[in-house]
């Protein structure tokens, strides 16, 4: 189980440095789920140094497609790494929605964050006239088969990807398990028949949209649902830890 939380553009370098020391003595407790916090880029060197010696990584919340250059405001995997960044997020719904990355990025990222050995987790998922419209698992697929074009099966391994239907994130509205094990079992699909059978059971799926501790037991309970990605309740670190031991518990 692998449990994510995504801090957005929140937390001040002061705040940053609380949540996280907060985050890393009530996780402490639950050593069967690897545990990620992604700050702002600008709080990933301090939040790393209060999460040292904690089993909880640090993580970006994105990454350039291109490794140096004329890029301006652009953060680079290298750069990344070399603040002691693990993972780093891709193609989150709201760079999609308000900064127009569009799919032909993401393979351009993930490359780049696989060459400076961050895990980069994908996040997919379909807007509420996609789902309306019956298209949600063809949207899916097409971001996965953008994302992964120039990606080898030993690569893919080194991935995660998030199911995020755009429809529940900071909504309050939850996919139902059962929806989610849907689209879950159709991105495992999806992955099997394009890196084959290992590959696809080693690549962790996470559920992201409004997950929370009253929630986060169903919806981990899914055969297909690995863990979480999560933003909101990540802002509060008891809330957060709630839904690390829904996952430890899921995984026991
Ligand atoms: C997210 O931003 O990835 C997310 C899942 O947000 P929230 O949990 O607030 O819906």
């Amino acid at each position: 189980m692998l449990i994510a939380g995504n801090w957005k553009m929140n937390t001040s370098r002061a705040e940053a440095i609380e949540l996280a020391g907060r985050v890393g003595e009530a996780v402490a407790r639950w050593g069967m789920v690897e545990v990620v916090v992604c700050p702002p880029f600008v709080n990933i060197e301090a939040v790393g140094e209060v999460l040292e010696g904690t089993a909880v990584h640090v993580g970006a919340q994105n990454v350039a497609a291109e490794a140096k250059g004329a890029f301006t405001g652009e953060v680079s995997a290298a750069m990344l790494r070399a603040v002691g960044c693990r993972y780093c997020i891709v193609g989150h719904s709201e760079r999609r929605q308000h900064y127009g990355e569009a799919d032909g990025v993401m393979g351009r990222k993930l490359g780049q964050a696989l060459a400076h050995d961050l895990v980069p987790i994908l996040c997919v998922g379909e807007t509420i006239e996609q789902r309306r419209a019956a298209q949600a698992q063809t949207v899916v697929e097409h971001q996965l088969a953008a994302a992964y074009t120039d990606c080898s099966a030993e690569e893919a391994i080194r991935t995660v990807v998030a199911y995020e239907p755009v429809w529940a994130i900071g909504t309050g509205e939850t996919a139902t398990p059962a929806q989610a094990q849907e689209m879950h079992a159709a991105i495992r699909a999806w992955l099997r028949t394009r890196f084959g059978d290992e590959a696809a059971r080693r690549i962790p799926l996470l559920y992201g949209g409004s997950m929370k501790p009253d929630n986060a037991a169903t919806l981990l309970a899914q055969p297909d649902v690995n863990g979480g990605l999560i933003g909101g309740a990540s802002l509060d670190a008891d809330a957060f830890a709630a839904i690390v031991h829904a996952a430890a518990e899921a995984s026991a």
